[in-house]
């Protein structure tokens, strides 16, 4: 296929570099180095500018669940935009394509989700969830309850709700953030904060820091409590067995919401259609972007539960919110076929059955490696912890992930590193081989790192 963009890349680099700011990049050192060119993508494989190929392990930005080239997405946002571009879907509007997606959506959603609220992102979606959880127990007759409860080092978002929600230190400490009326408690991270502990010990500990926070702010004064079922952008943190049950049944004692944040963990990727079913759960709100269009066209939404909605619809009058694109056709239409993919090759199954635990299996053979002092994995989300040193889990100095990162590129493989935590979420249509080859790459990197450290002294000679 010829390229859409013939330029070459130091052209298209000097003129980024120019002209385009990137999101979470500091721009001077971009500058600096370079940016890294993709021209097209098909399967789990993206091509850079220069022919070269890589194992897409992140999925986008975890979210290309169905993978790269699907015709049958491209042809339907197509056909959708000859016919109606675009409409509104306020003012007593709707058009067919987001009635059929929010019918859809909500035969995949957990029983008791029946409505779905469209956005554009899940930084939109987290603002929605913010003031939805507010007018409902406004509805509720309980005005007082406006708070939240949230975790450090969880990711919800960009915009001021999203970023105040999340618990990301820097992202606070540059614009004087997080926004008031917004608790964070300790992140169930047993390998990090909990290691000399027992893990299901740690899960119940961390859980209950829920139910000392809303004692102490008091049940009267807290809407909700939101959390990612697995902690994408924290560095895949699989909670320990314990912590969800304790912390729904923290919810459900203390009347408080329970907002699980599907963004990542929707639409298959832990092996059930959301992570809040894998874990047990029941949500009362939960947001949902990427693997809602696989990231085609921009897309999010709150799944709704029949026990907000419903005093919500009968009491609060107009909900002053909504966004000019909220249903847009083309991600609809995109949505649509999205989701018949996902059931017609039964991907969410395939996770959960096949593919899932193939590429842990594979996967956790990583934990031999001398640099790595632990692998996890659920459904396809994984992490890798690298340590200096596997008897004590010290870190090296600083940047070992970054490193890591880079050489996987070296290797063919995109990897994402979260400090000296790399993790993977790849498409849900890897194939064994390519798990193979995902795990092959990894070793590789690691590999080199370690001869890195070695070379540099960090690390004893093997
Ligand atoms: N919530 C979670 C759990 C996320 O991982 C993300 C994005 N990585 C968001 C919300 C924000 O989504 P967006 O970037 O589409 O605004």
């Amino acid at each position: 296929m010829p390229a859409l963009n013939a330029r070459s890349t130091a052209d298209i680099q000097a003129s980024d570099a120019a002209h385009h700011w990137h999101p979470f990049t500091d721009s001077a050192d971009l500058a600096a180095t370079g940016t890294r060119v993709i021209r097209s993508a098909q399967g789990c494989w993206l091509t850079g500018n220069d022919g070269e190929r890589l194992l897409d392990g992140m999925a986008g930005l975890w979210c290309v669940n169905v993978g790269y080239g699907r015709e049958e997405i491209v042809e339907a946002v197509a056909r959708q935009m000859r016919e109606l571009p675009y409409y509104n879907t306020f003012f007593q509007c709707t058009h067919p394509s987001a009635t059929e997606f929010a019918e859809a959506l909500t035969e995949v959603a957990p029983p008791h989700m029946n409505r779905v609220f469209f956005t554009n992102s899940g930084s939109e979606s987290n603002d929605t969830v913010f003031r939805l959880a507010r007018v409902y127990w406004d509805c509720m007759g309980q005005a007082s309850k406006k708070m939240f409860v949230a975790r450090r080092n969880a990711y919800h978002g960009s915009t001021v709700v999203g970023a105040s929600l999340g618990g990301m230190g820097a992202m606070h400490a540059q614009s004087g953030l997080p926004i008031e009326g917004i608790r964070h408690i300790g992140q169930p991270y047993w390998f990090g904060e909990g290691r000399d502990m027992d893990e299901a010990e740690f899960g119940l500990i961390r859980a209950r820091e829920l139910e000392a926070a809303i004692d102490e702010i008091g049940a009267d004064r807290i809407a909700a409590f939101i959390a990612e079922p697995i902690q994408g952008a924290g560095g895949v943190i699989i909670p320990p067995a314990t912590y969800w049950p304790e912390i729904a049944r923290v919810c459900r004692e203390r009347d408080i919401l329970l907002i699980t944040d599907e963004v990542i963990c929707g639409f298959g990727r832990t092996g059930s259609w959301f992570g809040a079913e894998h874990f047990g759960v029941q949500a009362d709100l939960s947001p949902i972007a990427k693997g809602m269009t696989s990231g085609y066209i921009p897309m999010g939404g709150v799944l709704i539960s029949d026990r907000v909605a419903g005093p919500v619809m009968e009491k609060a009058g107009e909900f002053y919110h909504g966004y000019t694109y909220s249903g847009h056709p083309a991600a609809c239409a995109a949505g649509i076929a999205n989701l018949r993919i996902l059931r017609e090759e039964k991907l969410v199954e395939r996770v959960r059955d096949d593919i899932g635990p193939y590429l842990k299996s594979r996967w956790m053979t990583l934990a031999d490696h001398p640099l790595v002092g632990q692998a996890r994995m659920l459904g396809l989300l994984g992490a890798l912890e690298i340590v200096a040193d596997k008897r004590t889990m010290a870190r090296f100095p600083g940047g070992a992930g970054a490193r890591c990162r880079d050489l996987c590129v070296r290797n063919g493989l995109v990897m994402r590193a979260v400090g000296d935590t790399m993790i993977v979420s790849p498409p849900l249509i890897l194939s064994y081989e390519e798990a193979e080859e995902l795990v092959v790459r990894a070793r590789k990197s690691l590999d080199d790192l370690a001869d890195a450290m070695t070379r540099e002294g960090w690390r004893g000679a093997a």
